[in-house]
């Protein structure tokens, strides 16, 4: 049974190897989707920017224009009045020229900003794609050993299992399901299982190696040397 229980103990390691396999699987499978994520959004975002800037340009465009045909009816005002208007008028322009030639600037500074940090993602994205690819190939061969072994283990344990008289099988099956460790070592009379001092009856069993189980937890005790 302590054979058993050691096979039984692979097969959960196995299982365990597995699980943490297959989550590293998927950790790096939603790295490389958060990359390819953020990347797209970088060139939405730089898309939007280009947008902005054709259209302040063209808001400057009109500015200048107005600007400019003012200017060249500066010599036909007949009076006083209609001059200042007018310089009032070009003042505003003049204004609004300034906060549009300070937002085109500002967008092109991000337009910069952004399509530097995608020159960066695009030099290292193939690279850590690769080593990205790479472990997790790695993980899934390491995984395809690893399920092959628990297939091995398991049948073993069920072959094993079958060798045990029927009244013992069923036990043992029923704890090791249920405890994951169904042979514990017995220590001054304590299993070691569940830390219950067992029957006097029960420990003189498992010193004359007879099937014992311990009459809290259930667990098959045998004597630690
Ligand atoms: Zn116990």
């Amino acid at each position: 049974m302590l054979e058993l229980q050691a096979i039984w103990n692979k097969v959960l390691d196995s299982k365990t190897e597995i699980a943490r396999s297959r989550h590293a699987i998927d950790f790096w499978r939603d790295e490389m989707k958060s990359i390819g994520a953020r990347m797209s959004d970088l060139r939405s975002r730089v898309d939007q920017l280009k947008l902005k800037i054709k259209e302040k340009e063209m808001e400057l465009h009109d500015v200048e224009s107005r600007i400019e045909l003012l200017d060249s009816r500066k010599n036909s005002l007949k009076s006083q009045r209609e001059f200042e208007s007018m310089q009032t008028e070009l003042d505003t322009l003049a204004k609004k020229k300034d906060t549009i030639e300070e937002q085109l600037l500002q967008y092109m500074e991000d337009v910069d900003q952004i399509e530097g940090e995608l020159e960066i993602f695009q030099v290292e994205m193939p690279k850590r794609l690769q080593q990205i690819e790479n472990d997790v190939q790695q993980l899934q061969s390491k995984l395809e050993v690893m399920q092959k072994q628990a297939e091995v283990n398991a049948k073993e344990f069920n072959k094993r299992i079958s060798e045990l008289p029927p009244d013992l099988r069923v036990r043992f099956a029923k704890v090791i399901d249920t405890k994951g460790n169904a042979i514990i070592p017995l220590e001054d009379g304590i299993c070691m299982g569940c830390h219950f001092q067992v029957p006097v009856y029960v420990k003189d069993e498992v010193i004359k190696s007879r099937p014992a189980t311990c009459t809290n937890c259930g667990r098959f005790l045998y004597l630690k040397n």
